[in-house]
């Protein structure tokens, strides 16, 4: 397993980890929590309704390697 593939689900670990939270999933259709539309702005971590503004993070994210904890990063 790459390293990449070790962030991605310390990632998922640690989004599971906070409760309940609204994530943004590439392949499927987001309706935004806060006013129902579906157009996002979508980056590296996290996608934003081009209408409201709200953010949200990603299940999936892309890119380099994301370092969100010291200790994860340590065990990389
Ligand atoms: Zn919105």
């Amino acid at each position: 397993m790459s390293s990449a593939q070790h962030t991605r689900r310390d990632y998922a670990a640690l989004i599971g980890q906070r409760g309940y939270v609204v994530l943004f999933h590439r392949a499927g259709e987001n309706h935004c929590p806060s006013c129902g539309k579906s157009n996002w702005i979508i980056g590296r971590t996290s996608a934003e309704c081009a209408f409201c503004d709200l953010a949200i993070p990603l299940a999936e994210p892309v890119g380099p390697e994301i370092h969100l904890d010291p200790e994860t990063e340590r065990k990389a």
